[in-house]
């Protein structure tokens, strides 16, 4: 019956993450898939997180309603806009919790092929290859805008702009605010404004994923491009939990849309509802409990905040260290790249012949793009790898 199936080649990352654990080396270093590990590489528990499953205990678990548990998609809000945003104010938000972040860019696939549908959907070049995949299931063809500038390690803002504004308008254009998986680059604030102007005087919509919240450079900071956008026009953010909260396997995030008003809003929010119920009716409890506790709890929250803001100084600081480490074995390799590009990911530059003899011969780990996890980055490592990355820039 099934005879013809064709076989998943898997997913690369993944796949990586495999080899890495069958690997039988001792000094092996992981700086392949996105996940935070602590100085020990381990996944942390928050102690938000911990004070939460305590506050919850073993209560009763009816179905949560299809957009999710109340408090939750309140707490996605205020993180997101913030608590005096006008849309917020302006009840012209409709939120839903979503299975991760990627749960709620299908679901904003989903809703888009069916009230936008035939739209081009255009997409950072390079992306999280999800972005392309969960807007082909909607049925949507994508394609791609120059983003990443190989020469100077970082944005190719003029390239982004020209390919958007050439785009037809009313394009659905899906925009990365805050550490940009898989470059580790951003837009400054003045980029993000020139961009809000070309996007809104296309008809353009925008679709934000927001993945690491926090990473950057603060939880309210990093949320600072999609507030100033939404003050000005609709769009939609997805959100994930996965990172900031270390909540990997809960599957917590959320999918905000914001409308022009609130009857819009509250139609937008019943759609949003329709494609959940159609898709898996409602999602689940425990993550979003844990969410709306910490969130909804001030002290709870300011814990929480701090947990975040220690996550992002220590990526800051190995990013810093392996910077200092490379320099004092070689001043031919430039290691720039290294600071300027924020959150968990850094685009080296590295080839991937280069990755093949870092992972071969010295058992460090990276994507074959050149992507570096720099999570996985501590004390103990760092060295190590910065020995790796000269031999191979050097070879
Ligand atoms: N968007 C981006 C840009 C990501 O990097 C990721 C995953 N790391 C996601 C979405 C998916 O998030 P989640 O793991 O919460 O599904």
């Amino acid at each position: 019956l099934f005879g013809q199936v064709e076989a998943f080649a898997g997913d690369p990352i993944l796949s990586l993450n495999d080899s890495f654990k069958a690997d039988p080396r001792d000094q092996k270093v992981n700086l392949s898939i996105g996940v935070y590990t602590d100085e020990k590489g381990r996944i942390p528990v928050l102690g938000s997180v911990r004070a939460a499953y305590e506050r919850i205990g073993f209560a009763e678990r009816p179905y949560l309603p299809m957009d999710g548990h109340p408090g939750y998609r309140e707490g996605v809000q205020k993180l997101v806009f913030g608590d005096r945003h006008p849309a917020r104010e302006a009840k012209r938000i409709a939120t839903i919790q979503t299975i991760g972040g990627t749960g709620a860019v299908g679901i904003a696939a989903d809703f888009l092929a069916k009230h936008t549908p035939g739209r081009a959907v255009l997409v950072s070049d390079p992306t999280w290859e999800n972005h392309h995949g969960l807007f082909q299931r909607a049925g949507f063809k994508t394609a791609t805008y120059p983003y990443w500038d190989a020469k100077n390690r970082s944005v190719n803002f003029d390239g982004m702009v020209k390919a958007i504004e050439a785009a037809e308008s009313g394009s659905i254009i899906i925009l990365q605010p805050v550490c940009h998986n898989p470059t580790g680059v951003d837009l400054d604030e003045k980029q993000q404004a020139a961009l809000t102007d070309v996007m809104i005087a296309k008809g353009h919509i925008a679709v934000f994923d927001m993945a690491y919240q926090g990473f950057g450079e603060s939880l309210e900071a990093d949320a600072a491009f999609v507030r100033r956008y939404a003050e000005r026009a609709s769009c939609l953010v997805a959100n994930s939990f996965s990172k900031n909260f270390s909540l990997y396997g809960e599957r917590v995030g959320g999918l905000s849309i914001v409308c022009r008003d609130a009857d819009e809003a509250e139609r937008v929010l019943g759609q949003l509802k329709l494609a959940v119920r159609r898709s898996y009716s409602s999602p689940p409890m425990t993550g979003g409990l844990l969410v709306a506790t910490v969130l909804g709890n001030e002290d709870l929250r300011a814990q929480w905040t701090r947990e975040v803001d220690e996550m992002r100084t220590r990526m800051d600081s190995v990013r810093k260290l392996l910077a200092e480490r490379i320099r004092s074995l070689s001043n031919e390799v430039d290691v720039g790249f290294l600071t300027n590009q924020r959150g968990m990911f850094s685009y080296t530059g590295l080839t991937a012949q280069q990755v093949d003899a870092m992972r071969e011969r010295d058992g460090v780990y990276l994507v074959g793009s050149g992507r570096m996890c720099v999570a996985g980055l501590n004390e103990e490592n760092v060295a190590k790898v910065a020995q790796s990355f000269v031999d191979v820039s050097q070879a």
